[in-house]
């Protein structure tokens, strides 16, 4: 068996030794904990018929137990100083492709349809926390072909991401995961999995792409716009947040009306509304 690179020992051994510098500025928390990097690759149910996309490898410890799990591993890592060592790490796996980009920056969808001719592949990656929303948002929004996204985020973003109607954490992103997914906590990891140390708790969070949304809605963008407009301000009525956060585009009595032919009372505010209840709001606005 190939020596696991997910040790403290392996690591501080790896850094050393390229006189690696961590970049806070790249969201660079290693993954040390074995254990931890298993439960991940299970949970994504990851086999042999897999192409995987991981994002940011770092010194290649899940790409290393991605590797021994999936067909195929493309890796994709912005900081250049990292390549060689990623070069000499992964250096016995015939099956891993690193790309040096910005994963913002990737045409995911090409990349789809050539490594997997446009078959749904998994993503899995202890992402870097600065961008996990637009990493996550890009994702669905751009259609790329995802069977599952199985991620470490901050503790809070999975919490906001799993949200229920009514709650502290519920907002835009709760409904936007719920529309294209179904997410699942799979686990709470603690700072001294890493190194360095975040400040923060984080969780393992998988979401499972809906093959066909369970919510019909005629215009998705507008749904997300009246969303957004929503908890812009969410301790206001939902009346006034959309009144004052679309510029004024909807007139405050056919907003009212829409609201009630919803089913809903006039004074509810945005955070109780289920997904449902968005679009069915989103419907009846767009026809008017
Ligand atoms: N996968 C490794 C592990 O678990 O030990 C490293 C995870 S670390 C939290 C995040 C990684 O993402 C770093 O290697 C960082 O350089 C990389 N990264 C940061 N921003 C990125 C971007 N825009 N595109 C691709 N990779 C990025």
């Amino acid at each position: 068996m190939i020596e696991r690179i997910a040790s403290p020992t392996r690591t501080k051994q790896i850094v050393g030794k390229y006189d690696f510098a961590f970049q806070k500025k790249f969201g660079q928390n290693f993954l040390i904990d074995s254990h931890v990097l298993n439960k991940i690759v299970r949970s994504a149910n990851i086999d042999k018929e897999d192409v995987v996309i991981e994002i940011g490898p770092g010194i290649g410890s899940l790409t290393q137990e991605l590797a021994e799990n999936a067909k195929e591993v493309i890796a994709i890592e912005i900081d250049k100083m990292l390549i060689p060592i990623l070069e000499d790490t992964l250096s016995e796996y015939s099956n891993i492709t690193i790309i040096n980009e910005d994963i913002l920056k990737v045409n995911l969808v090409k990349l789809v349809e050539e490594k997997n001719n446009g078959k749904p592949i998994k993503v899995v990656a202890n992402l870097p926390y600065y961008i996990t929303t637009p990493i996550i948002m890009g994702l669905f929004e751009n259609n790329v072909p995802v069977e599952s996204i199985t991620v470490m985020v901050q503790k809070e973003v999975a919490d906001r991401m799993k949200a229920q109607p009514g709650t502290k954490d519920y907002g835009a992103l709760s409904l936007a995961v719920g529309y294209y997914s179904e997410p699942y906590i799979v686990a709470n990891v603690p700072p001294n999995c890493f190194m360095p140390r975040p400040k923060i708790g984080s969780a393992v969070i998988r979401l499972t792409k809906h093959i066909e949304s369970p919510i019909k809605v005629h215009d998705e963008k507008f749904m997300f716009k009246i969303i957004r407009a929503a908890f812009n301000q969410r301790r206001k009525t939902l009346v006034n947040s959309l009144y004052n956060n679309l510029n004024n585009e909807l007139n405050k009595e056919k907003i009212k009306e829409a609201i009630e032919k919803t089913g809903l009372d006039e004074r509810v505010r945005g955070e109780a509304l289920s997904l449902e209840q968005f679009a069915t709001l989103s419907n009846i606005l767009k026809e008017r």
